[in-house]
């Protein structure tokens, strides 16, 4: 482990990390990553100390991977704070921090695609088309040229975390992927890089998406069925000034399959617009 109070070196190319990671592995040390796109917050944090704490050797990869953007504003709008991201490692003692550049993900001539025939054509795979293949290409990558042991994904995006499990499985990639709770602001708005986004008065706003979300979790647990809360819900947020609702839908937690009520353990799910930025965020159920 590398020694807290020094920041991990920053590699960019494969070749370095190849050389580190092999190291590490005659030694007979073990592995762990947390893929990021940067612009590091609490929840990220929360991966690199879960990783911290399981295996020998951690590696955060930083890499706004431009597969899993349907929407050029938004690649170009993303937050990019690599100088502060580093700062932010430095204290959990992480091994070495990926950050591989475009040419060296997907270099001239990269042609192959990892798509998942379940689990993506709902919530965000419906309303963003291609993100979640650009997520398992970019993720297969990452777990095969980091040679990770275990690799770290948060709760707060739920359906990547079951389709990275799966995209795993089915291509027997040796990883155990593990999942971590979603960290939240005391207001109860879940952290998130797109949060920079948000205005002082839009992020004022903000947290009424996990209220409503609340409320209909109270619901559900009072008898009532999805079909009679979502409406209510649904004037609430546009009151608070939410713009387009993209899916408030409870879903199976296995295999996301839609349910009206929580007749299995299940997972609510909320996407919506609020000045321009797309919040996103689950609850168990
Ligand atoms: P991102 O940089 O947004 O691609 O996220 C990188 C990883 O951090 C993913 O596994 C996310 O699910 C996870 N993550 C993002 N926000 C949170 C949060 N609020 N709590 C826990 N994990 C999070």
């Amino acid at each position: 482990m590398t020694n807290p109070a020094s920041p991990a070196p920053i590699i960019r190319s494969l070749d370095a990390l190849r050389e580190m990671t092999r190291s590490w592995k005659a030694k007979g040390e073990t592995i762990g990553v947390v893929p990021t796109m940067g612009a590091l917050h609490d929840g990220h944090l929360s991966l690199a100390r879960a990783a911290r704490s399981a295996t020998d050797r951690v590696i955060v990869t930083i890499f706004i991977n431009p597969k899993q953007f349907n929407n050029p504003d938004d690649l170009k709008n993303y937050p990019r704070t690599e100088h502060e991201d580093a700062r932010k490692l430095a204290p959990i003692g992480v091994d070495a921090i990926y950050v591989p550049d475009g040419a060296q993900m997907y270099p001239d001539g990269f042609s192959t695609k990892v798509s998942l025939d379940a689990l993506t054509d709902v919530l965000c795979g419906a309303h963003r088309p291609g993100h979640f293949d650009g997520v398992a290409t970019v993720v297969a990558k990452l777990l095969l040229q980091t040679s990770a042991d275990q690799a770290f994904f948060g709760e707060k995006d739920y359906q990547q975390l079951l389709i990275v499990r799966r995209m795993a499985l089915d291509l027997d990639i040796c990883t155990t992927i593990v999942g971590c709770p979603t960290v939240r602001e005391i207001d109860g708005l879940a952290l998130s890089s797109r949060n920079l986004l948000l205005s002082d008065r839009a992020r004022t706003t903000a947290p009424a998406l996990s209220e409503v979300m609340e409320a209909i979790t109270e619901g559900l647990a009072a008898g009532e069925t999805m079909h009679n809360l979502v409406p209510l819900v649904l004037e609430r947020l546009e009151r608070a000034g939410f713009g387009e609702v993209d899916y408030l839908e409870l879903r199976a937690a296995s295999d996301l399959s839609l349910l009206d009520t929580p007749t299995e353990p299940a997972r609510l799910f909320g996407a919506a617009w609020l000045a321009g930025v797309r919040l996103i965020d689950n609850v168990p159920v």
